[in-house]
């Protein structure tokens, strides 16, 4: 059997399956085989006819381009094709379980659309005079006012346009914080080893240096190390909680305390918020700046680097440094104040061309105002006992990385594969042919072959129990030593198999290059 690469030439994937067979047409039944755009598409086709420009002045001053673009061109029927198809391709969380850790890949309910797709938000231009835009930044300033309710916050910045932007707008006010008060020594930035990759990479970007703390054996900080590494150049600490592993860091008001008693801040990494919404306010717990995904804990949509939003709360201490555009509201009129000199404070400046993204904001307002805060803590609790449900339902046949209560994500590490020779690897991909997308692998790094499920709400008991029961008979095929060979081979049910990802991450081929070139 051969399959296409990328770039439409043959290649040989070293497992075949044993029933699978080669089609003429490289489709495999339903499932159709799709080319590159730029394979199927000719720049000398269309699928529109504009009409002849008739009165308009070219204006470009001989600047205009005379040679083709060479972008593909497909008529109507052939691009309908070519996205339905590679849609198909897709796993989705309108498809099934996606218990991607650390993700938050929940239901988006259809309400969140159909205000989104008011014409009165979706068709407003981010330049439009603001006379002309107040319900838009009322809604943004209503969000806003969730957001600082939920976090017991006094202030958000709403422009970040997702939570690693989040980071960088907090790390910045820390940043601007400690230059305003001369702190220039203050470069050192506490982050634990369990910490999302963006964290460290934030902090470095910002000028400071990482220090790393290990965890203890029961998944969190280890205070006695933290407690070794304070010390006047301190800048502050980057912590998850609940952290990465799952786990509330129980901690964690001793550990503001601490860094404030060094002069440092505190920032703590919201994206875990879905397991906090209505039982826990971060404001109480001593933090200084926040981010949360709005695409992860309040239902907008995500994945393939579509647009997310990371509102960023700020404390009393940090709100003064906050970017522009800020909202404000004068008796009836709102208003975006734009300009770092009209702005009150000391404020670090601007972090995006316009005002954040205004489709998640309407998404993320919808589902809240739905849920009502009720409805939200709700939707937390399920998260957490779901997470629960799961654990305490593989406990027997796979080994839980730590004892005890999760929060909103169960971890797992491959202790019970062990002498199996089956690996993380091979069990997640034993699940795609099962119709599941794989858990989050190999992250957090504390623990050896994770395995982060993290169902979300969403998900109701049958559903559960399915994929449960899928789980259950995986783990207990691999530790029979019977099907080794499956587990080798998979997926054999999905369109491409195992690919080269060593050389996708190192060798990425980003550029389609025409075979006539
Ligand atoms: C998702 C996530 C981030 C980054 O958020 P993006 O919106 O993907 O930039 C940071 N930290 C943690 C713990 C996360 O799960």
């Amino acid at each position: 059997m051969s399959v296409m690469n990328n770039q439409g030439r043959q290649t040989t994937p070293t497992q075949t399956a044993v029933n699978e067979v080669e089609t003429v047409s490289g489709n495999k039944g339903l499932s159709q085989r799709e080319l590159l755009i730029f394979e199927v598409g000719t720049p000398r086709r269309t699928g529109v006819d504009f009409p002849e420009r008739i009165g308009t002045k070219n204006r470009l001053g001989g600047q205009e381009r005379t040679s083709e673009i060479g972008l593909p061109g497909l008529s109507e029927p052939e691009i309908m094709r070519h996205y339905v198809r590679l849609s198909q391709k897709n796993y989705a969380i309108d498809l099934g379980v996606y218990p991607l850790g650390s993700c938050t890949m929940k239901h988006n309910p259809r309400l969140n659309e159909k205000v989104a797709r008011l014409a009165g938000f979706a068709d407003l231009h981010p330049l439009q005079p603001q006379s002309t835009t107040q319900g838009a930044i009322e809604l943004m300033g209503t969000l806003a006012h969730w957001i600082m309710t939920l976090t017991g916050m006094p202030a958000v910045a709403m422009s970040p346009k997702a939570g690693a932007h989040g980071e960088l707008c907090g790390m910045m006010a820390i940043r601007a914080a400690l230059d305003a008060k001369g702190a220039d020594h203050k470069r050192r930035v506490l982050v634990p080893e369990s910490a999302h990759g963006t964290n460290p990479a934030t902090a470095v970007q910002c000028g400071f240096t990482i220090d790393s703390i290990p965890a203890t054996d029961d998944g969190r900080v280890d205070m006695d190390a933290l407690k070794a590494k304070l010390g006047d150049d301190v800048a502050g600490i980057m912590l998850t909680n609940p952290n990465t592993c799952g786990l509330f860091e129980r901690d964690i008001i001793e550990i503001a305390e601490l860094i404030h008693g060094v002069g440092g801040y505190f920032y703590c990494d919201g994206a875990n918020f879905n397991a906090l919404v209505g039982r826990v306010r971060p404001g109480d717990l001593g933090i200084d700046a926040m981010h949360l995904n709005l695409h992860k804990t309040f239902s907008t949509p995500h994945g393939g680097g579509g647009p997310g939003a990371g509102p960023t709360v700020l404390s009393d201490a940090l709100s003064p440094f906050a970017p522009v555009p800020r909202i404000e509201q004068e008796g009836d009129t709102w208003k975006l104040v734009e300009d770092v000199e009209d702005a009150d404070g000391d404020s670090f400046g601007r972090m995006t061309a316009f005002h954040g993204q205004m489709g998640m904001f309407t998404r993320a307002l919808t589902y809240m105002m739905s849920h009502g805060s009720d409805g939200l803590k709700q939707a937390t609790e399920d998260a957490v006992l779901n997470a629960n449900y799961i654990q305490a339902s593989l406990s027997d046949v796979m080994s839980p990385a730590f004892g005890g209560i999760c929060m909103h994500e169960a971890l797992f590490d491959d202790s019970f594969l062990k002498g199996s020779g089956v690996e993380t690897l091979d069990f997640a991909k034993a699940m795609i042919d099962e119709g599941y997308h794989p858990m989050t692998m190999y992250f957090p790094l504390v623990v050896h072959g994770a395995m982060l499920i993290e169902p979300t709400e969403s998900e109701s008991k049958a559903e559960l129990d399915r994929f449960i029961a899928v789980m259950r008979s995986l783990a207990q095929k691999a530790v029979s030593g019977k099907h080794i060979d499956m587990f080798k081979a998979a997926p054999i049910y999905a369109p491409l198999r195992r690919l080269d990802e060593t050389q996708a991450a190192r060798k990425p081929v980003l550029r389609w290059t025409s075979p006539e070139a």
